[in-house]
């Protein structure tokens, strides 16, 4: 049974609009977005229309509650749309992920001021969001910002410094995670704000002009006094640990692994399509009837295909609240950064001197998939947490 999650209830519906849904990116991933995708990386270039092309489909509100216009689902409806996004192009596939991981924690406990300020435009596919929580000082450790917020009459004031903000400078909101004063060094009670695109004190840092995720914009920020309104904080003053477990980690573990599974889905497409259509001259063999190739082609597909199966599985298990949704989706992304590196490896070699010599799709992907081992949670704390929880340890 399809399962959603609304104000951090799971709410049944009775038949699944997930294959629809699911359809319908596919389509403006084929249509829209990867034709962009070339320009998107070369230019390192925002996906602006591509991004808008999913807001005018209402895709960016799929976290969002239906009462407010959006699908109101849940991880399952993620893991498959990252996926075709990633399929056409991992920059656009990441901003929209990171909108939604951003739209799935201000539904979690929204206030109606919220509702109607950040919800219903996100639905109506008028707003992008995203999230800021990496800081330069404490790097992949997301969950330990040192940005601080204070009390000032009816606002809060923050100040620090973000990294790797994706759509930075192009959202028109970010969730801010920052500790109160004093409070840094307890894990357990940092508070999120939301902070609109124009706030003063927002700075950018320069351009992104990353190894690969051209398109994503994942500037640094610094926050000046920055004043936000005591409505946009999210949930309650330091109870956001909450946040990271229930909803910050499913929803950031799933959009990662849906997007580098659709990297290495586009790196194996781009082989077979290869072998299938290359013929020698002098033997008329077409390399789809080497032996050793078509054993290279069949490992490749079992990795993508088990580790498809692990996601959805694992991202069943997070819908439905079962207790052993974390491990599954721990390894889950693991397994995904383990195979797109690997596929898109694998399919550069298929390709021969052809994927190498113009810096083209195959070395895009290629790129982009490094970053599946460094986005937080990373590979080296997620084998961590896995295996700590396998132990039945605490996980920090
Ligand atoms: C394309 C891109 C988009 C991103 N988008 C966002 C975003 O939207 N929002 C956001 O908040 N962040 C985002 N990030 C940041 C990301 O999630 C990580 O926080 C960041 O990449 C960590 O980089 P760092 O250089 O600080 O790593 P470091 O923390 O310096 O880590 C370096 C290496 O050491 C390893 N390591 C660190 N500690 C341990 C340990 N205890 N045990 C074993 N190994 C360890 C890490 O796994 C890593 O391999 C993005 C990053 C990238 C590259």
């Amino acid at each position: 049974m399809p399962t959603t999650r609304e104000g951090g209830v799971v709410e049944v519906q009775a038949a699944s609009p997930i294959p629809r849904i699911v359809a319908l990116a596919n389509e403006i991933g084929e249509r829209v977005v990867a034709p962009l995708a070339e320009r998107t990386d070369a230019e390192a270039r925002w996906p602006g229309e591509a991004m808008q092309a999913l807001g005018r489909a209402g895709l960016l509100g799929l976290h969002a509650p239906r009462r407010l216009g959006g699908f109101g689902l849940g991880l399952s409806a993620l893991a498959q749309v990252t996926e075709v996004l990633g399929r056409s192009c991992s920059s656009t596939a990441m901003c929209f992920g990171m909108h939604s991981v951003a739209t799935a924690v201000i539904a979690a406990k929204s206030t109606p001021y919220q509702e109607e300020h950040y919800l219903r435009p996100i639905a109506a596919g008028r707003h992008v969001t995203s999230l800021a929580l990496s800081e330069p000082g404490t790097g992949s450790h997301f969950f330990l910002p040192r940005a601080t917020f204070r009390r000032d009459g009816e606002a809060y004031v923050l100040d620090g410094t973000k990294s790797f903000v994706t759509s930075g400078s192009h959202a028109d909101s970010y969730v801010v995670s920052a500790v109160a004063p004093g409070a840094e060094l307890d894990p357990g009670t940092f508070t999120c704000l939301l902070v609109d695109k124009g706030a003063a004190g927002l700075a950018w840092a320069k351009s992104w002009n990353g190894v690969g995720m051209r398109g994503n914009s994942s500037r640094a920020a610094t926050l000046d006094d920055v004043r936000v309104p005591e409505g946009n904080l999210l949930g309650s003053e330091g109870d956001q640990i909450w946040f990271v477990f229930e909803v910050v980690a499913p929803y950031f573990l799933v959009a990662m692994a849906g997007t580098y599974l659709g990297v290495a889905q586009a790196a194996l497409d781009l082989a077979v399509e290869h072998l299938r259509s290359h013929r020698y001259e002098h033997t008329s063999e077409r390399l789809a009837e080497n032996s050793a190739l078509t054993e290279q082609v069949a490992e490749m597909w079992t990795v993508v295909e088990r580790c498809r199966c692990l996601l959805r599985h694992a991202a069943e298990l997070g819908d439905a609240g079962s207790p052993e949704a974390s491990k599954a989706l721990f390894a889950a992304k693991v397994d995904v950064a383990d195979a797109a590196v690997s596929v898109t490896n694998g399919a550069m070699t298929l390709l021969g001197g052809r994927g190498y010599q113009d810096n083209g799709k195959p070395a895009r992907l290629m790129r982009d998939a490094q970053a599946a081992h460094v986005m937080s949670p990373t590979t080296h704390l997620l084998k961590r947490w896995l295996g700590r929880s396998v132990l039945g340890l605490p996980l920090l």
